[in-house]
């Protein structure tokens, strides 16, 4: 599922196969799309914001796309999805960029971008502008009610986080999914932990948040649940998209995660031992110990 360093990944592959070529061909298949032809243009640039893709061309457009759960672009070779499935196709002098399952898709013109993503919160894989931290907390921590998931997958506190994060942060804290928000002290240590293992992610092109087997998509509790916890070995709970009060799946360990009624703590101790062997350690957001 696309998260922010899926998104930061793929808008650096179309820069560097196609940033600078000119399109020689579109085809849509999408009805928030008709009337749009890109034939003509030079593609300028590709950039990620949170988990939006923004293509700049020439003439002063930008195609904006949202990959939701499902979508995809291909980058170089033709796509052999369905035709129905390939909403945009864009041929260029050396390859082609195609747009498929789109969640969401439009054209508007490059300075209102600010529309499409000026909601958003701080990006956590912008490398001009470096992530406060003690900012991005505050933002998680707004509405203090909310469960602690639910404000990590809210892209106006903090742009990137996906399902993944929202379910792995929690357990390497020590801190149930549902734990409201306003409850949680040092909110600044889990965003900077989960801004160095997006990092990581970004960079390896593998999302690992376990440091153990380094070369799989290896996840604590995530995609787990009714099994042991790889740490205590109390089974692992688990809710669907439709049980779940954010609407996504999610898991936990009711040992290691305990709900409290009272403040709890990101554990700083654990997320260091957990990741101990992680290269997100590396990382200047990442933790330190005391
Ligand atoms: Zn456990």
């Amino acid at each position: 599922m696309p998260e922010g360093d899926t998104i930061h990944r793929l808008a650096g592959r179309i820069v560097q196969r196609l940033a600078g070529q000119r399109c020689r061909a579109c085809t849509t298949r999408d009805p928030r799309l008709v009337g749009v032809d890109l034939a003509g243009t030079t593609l300028l640039d590709a950039v990620a914001v949170g988990k939006h893709l923004l293509l700049r061309f020439d003439d002063g457009r930008t195609l904006h796309a949202h990959l939701g759960m499902d979508g995809s672009f291909t980058v170089g070779p033709r796509s052999r999805l369905a035709e129905w499935r390939r909403r945009l196709e864009l041929r260029f002098d050396d390859g082609w960029l195609t747009g498929e399952d789109l969640a969401d898709v439009g054209v508007v013109a490059t300075a209102d971008e600010p529309s499409l993503v000026g909601h958003l919160g701080p990006d956590l894989l912008d490398d001009d502008r470096p992530l406060d931290l003690g900012d991005a907390a505050a933002r998680l921590g707004r509405l203090p009610d909310r469960p602690l998931a639910a404000a990590l997958l809210d892209q106006r506190n903090v742009a990137g986080f996906g399902n993944v994060f929202a379910v792995e942060l929690p357990f390497l804290a020590g801190l149930s999914p549902f734990q409201p928000v306003g409850l949680v002290d040092d909110l600044a240590a889990l965003v900077g932990t989960g801004q160095a293992l997006i990092r990581d992610s970004a960079d390896r092109g593998l999302r690992n948040t376990t440091g153990r087997r380094l070369h799989v998509a290896e996840h604590w509790v995530y995609g787990r649940a009714g099994r042991p916890c790889p740490l205590c070995a109390t089974t692992v709970e688990g809710r669907d998209e439709r049980s779940s009060p954010w609407r996504r799946i999610t898991a936990w360990c009711p040992t290691c995660q305990p709900l409290g009624d009272t403040r709890m703590t990101v554990d700083v101790v654990r997320i260091r031992r957990l990741l101990a062997l992680h290269p997100a350690r590396r990382h200047p957001a990442f933790p330190a110990g005391s």
